[in-house]
């Protein structure tokens, strides 16, 4: 098989997970947006995600996103930044992404509005919440008790647009009872923020589990890409 077959044998097979999930939860598969998370993989498998319809890719470290974002500005994709931001890098992310969806404290918002604000565009930030069980070893994001106010100080931005939430399940936990936290988290979040419909949840090993629970967009990489380097 060579690796457009193989991209194109899993994508295929993950749309049918997700239409399969929003199916039974009622909800139109169409309304589950599909991030390919291409960390770690090369700029020729993104252009071959490109050619099988792939829209929005997702990576989780500045340099090699940038560089792989620079080799594919031709093709029209919508990256999403989904990793842990230092404030020095902010800026430069704004540069290039689309949507900043691991915005988890309030420092980082200044320099990702002047990014955004140098290239004239106004930048989609999702703030990542914590589902981790005080107390725990935090795998990232702002504590729930946190939420609103961060994403007040998101909204006053004026080069970026609050979108939604972002949440990845902590290890050690069935992911639908952490999901279960999230859709409150979410309904807590949009009463205050109507437009913020975005809800960034599940991978590849939970991803029924999140649409379940009201995921838009859903961020998937090995269960397209393979498996990656143990080195992370
Ligand atoms: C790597 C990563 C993913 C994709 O994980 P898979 O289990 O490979 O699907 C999703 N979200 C975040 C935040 C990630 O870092």
């Amino acid at each position: 098989m060579s690796r457009a077959e193989e991209l194109a044998a899993n994508l295929a097979a993950v749309q049918a997970r997700i239409a399969t999930a929003a199916t039974a939860a009622g909800r139109d598969p169409a309304e589950v947006g599909l991030v390919v998370v291409t960390k770690y993989f090369p700029a020729s498998d993104v252009r071959l995600l490109a050619g099988l319809g792939v829209a929005e890719v997702g990576e989780n470290r500045h340099q090699e996103a940038e560089a792989k974002a620079a080799e594919c500005a031709d093709l029209g994709l919508r990256w999403h930044f989904i990793g842990g931001l230092q404030s020095n890098k902010a800026a430069a992310v704004a540069g290039y992404a689309d949507v900043v969806e691991s915005v988890d404290r309030p420092k980082l918002i200044a320099p990702l509005d002047r990014g955004a604000a140098a290239r004239g565009a106004v930048v989609d930030v999702l703030v990542q919440v914590s589902l981790d069980p005080p107390g725990r070893d935090q795998r990232s994001g702002v504590e729930p008790a946190g939420l609103l106010d961060l994403a007040a100080a998101v909204e006053e931005a004026d080069h970026l647009r609050l979108a939604g939430l972002m949440a990845v399940a902590p290890l050690g936990e069935d992911p639908a009872a952490a999901f279960a936290r999230l859709a409150d988290l979410r309904a807590e979040l949009l009463a205050d923020h109507p437009g913020a419909t975005t809800l960034s949840a599940g991978m590849s090993g939970d991803l029924e589990q999140a649409v379940a629970v009201g995921a838009t967009h859903v961020r998937i990489g090995s269960a397209i890409l393979g498996s990656r380097p143990r080195v992370q």
